[in-house]
């Protein structure tokens, strides 16, 4: 099962992606944390997207694509992923639809979490000060959601335009909570709804 977890800077995708994949038993894959351990590595894209990471923008959509592409090779993604913060540009998601297709997979379910700009702002200024990520600055999470607003909403509605089951929740409450409204819209017959 191939599950884009769909959702704004602070709605908490990471925390339920995580969540969510392990019941799932497919592998987690959030394109964020994998360039932050590009730049902790100093490699070459993460000395590319350092900066670009830090000012809230986003990297470019082929730099990207070829690494969500060498990542759903891997073995352990052969039978599906969870993607985390990808597609988050309308030419991302076709070319996720195009290297899927190359492979006779599909995307199967986008989860949409939904929170308002309000709790947005709310939970980002905790996250600041609890986590200290170099782009929770407030200029740097104003720049974040502008982005997200701009080029990663379309995203749904490109899914909208293609068969793909989108599933909405609401993203808003008890951390516990949230996840069972995940894996219940992901699984409503129960399978995996132990903890
Ligand atoms: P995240 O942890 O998902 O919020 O990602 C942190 C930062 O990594 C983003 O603000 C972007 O600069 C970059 N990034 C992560 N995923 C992508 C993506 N799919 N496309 C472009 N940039 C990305």
């Amino acid at each position: 099962m191939i599950v884009v977890l769909f959702g704004p800077p602070g709605s908490g995708k990471g925390t339920q992606a995580h969540r969510v994949a392990s019941r799932l038993n497919v592998p987690h894959i959030a394109t964020g944390d994998m360039l932050r351990a590009e730049v902790a590595r100093g490699s070459a894209l993460g000395r590319e997207a350092e900066p670009i990471m830090a000012s809230g923008k986003l990297i470019p959509d082929d730099l990207i694509v070829r690494v969500i592409e060498v990542r759903l090779d891997d073995p352990d993604a052969r039978t599906g992923a969870l993607l985390d913060g990808f597609p988050r540009t309308v030419p991302q998601a076709q070319a996720l639809d195009a290297m899927l297709r190359r492979k006779g997979r599909a995307v199967d379910v986008v989860l949409a979490l939904h929170v308002s700009d309000t709790e947005l702002h709310r939970r980002i200024q905790h996250r600041a000060e609890v986590e200290g990520r170099a782009d929770d600055t407030e200029a740097a999470f104003a720049e974040r959601l502008r982005v997200y607003h701009s080029e990663t909403a379309p995203v749904l509605d490109y899914y909208r335009t293609t068969a793909t089951t989108i599933v909405e929740v609401d993203g808003v409450g008890d951390i516990d909570a949230v996840t069972e409204r995940i894996a219940k819209a992901l699984m409503p017959d129960g399978a995996g709804a132990s903890r």
